[in-house]
């Protein structure tokens, strides 16, 4: 069996050993200690924005974020379809309604018409919604432009998902620096992982004092244990921080390699008839997460994206669908959905290609020939 390549495995630097080491030496392995500090101020300063909290997860950090904002059980909470389900779960943690907006055709985002269509429709229903939440795709910015003027207009906050998206950006501008909150992932295929991890981000510091209260379990001030709040036990160990340290210094190394897989697939397959890729508009900055095809089969002589799928892992190499978008997911049965077949279509129609940082290009050959092969 020829060796396994992956869809996106972790990738190592050098100096992530010895932060953690320091927290063994210095015996801070209980949650929070330098670590954490280091990594939020890293945080900060990667995506000049005031605020960050170190949290256990992405996911956690949107539970806060809408938590922080007041959304409560029955309120509507505005999330992009196409995406994975975490960027949806946490409104329902909170009995809120979902509603589901398509994309749009040249992100692959939330489509700002159908957003303004729902929130003129909850607006008029007096279920005004009490959040948005974008998501910038595979790294790829969404219409953060237009999404932000609508938002501002009808005064909603926005919960930038940014979990694929660290070191995009949007204008030179950070993605996750331009909601009101943003939620960075740490998950183990992300850009960079501290194994599982994630962050909050805000201008707002009062926001991200709540969010770290909440996450270390809700403790009022007093010598005893003394709740006035249900609690969370959300903070990142001080242990996993320093692998997120180490990672923060090789982010921009891991960037410019996952841009270099992706133009590399370009080259190779551009002119095959029937595959395209996910584009990066002229003031957008993709940190090119994951390398995504488009199979058109009446262009492939009827190959599929999962004939390809199929045919690359006999060969022993990882490739995955798109995301399945969230109204088509049996456990958001029912729930509203503004627009129309935009993000289904990618879905059926879309494949991630291997796109780790650490793959050679022996790897990158190999996925290219074989899928060479089948089409
Ligand atoms: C990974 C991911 C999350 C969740 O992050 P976790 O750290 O795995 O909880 C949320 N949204 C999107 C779009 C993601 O890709």
């Amino acid at each position: 069996m020829n060796k396994k390549i992956w869809l996106s495995s972790p990738h190592m630097g050098q100096a992530e050993k010895g932060f953690v080491e320091e927290a063994f030496t210095t015996n801070w392995i209980a949650p929070l200690g330098p670590n954490v500090d280091g990594f939020e101020q890293d945080l900060c300063e990667y995506n000049k924005i005031g605020h960050a909290a170190a949290l256990s997860s992405g996911t956690a950090a949107i539970h806060l974020a809408l938590m922080i904002l007041g959304v409560q059980k029955d309120d509507i909470v505005i999330c992009q379809s196409f995406t994975f389900s975490a960027s949806a779960n946490p409104i329902l943690y909170l009995g809120a309604t979902p509603v589901f907006i398509d994309s749009e055709a040249d992100t692959w985002n939330m489509d700002p018409l159908y957003l303004e269509e729902a929130i003129k429709k909850y607006t008029s229903l007096g279920k005004k919604p009490k959040a948005i939440i974008p998501v910038h795709l595979y790294g790829m910015p969404a219409k953060l432009e237009a999404i932000i003027a609508i938002a501002k207009q009808y005064e909603i906050p926005v919960i930038e998902d940014a979990a694929e998206a660290l070191g995009s950006t949007w204008h030179g501008k950070a993605c996750g620096s331009f909601g009101d909150f943003g939620v960075l992932s740490f998950n183990g295929n992300k850009i960079i992982t501290t194994s599982g991890g994630g962050a909050l981000l805000s201008e707002n510091s009062d926001w991200i004092k709540q969010a770290r209260f909440l996450a270390t379990q809700a403790r009022d001030t007093a010598p005893h244990y003394q709740h006035s709040h249900i609690g969370y036990n959300y903070r990142m160990s001080n242990v996993l921080a320093g692998i997120g340290r180490g990672q923060m210094m090789v982010l921009n190394d891991r960037i410019s390699q996952r841009r270099a897989n992706y133009a590399f697939y370009e080259k190779a397959v551009k002119d095959i008839p029937g595959i395209s890729f996910q584009p990066e508009l002229s003031d957008s900055f993709s940190n090119r997460w994951l390398t995504s095809i488009l199979v058109d089969p009446k262009k492939t002589n009827g190959v599929t994206r999962e004939d390809i799928r199929l045919h690359l892992e006999k060969d022993n190499i990882e490739s995955r669908p798109l995301w399945k978008p969230m109204h088509m997911q049996p456990v958001f049965t029912g729930a509203p959905y503004f627009g129309e077949k935009v993000s289904q279509n990618l879905f059926e129609h879309g494949l991630c290609l291997p796109s780790g940082s650490n793959l050679l290009i022996a790897d990158l050959e190999r996925v290219v020939l074989k899928m060479k092969e089948i089409l």
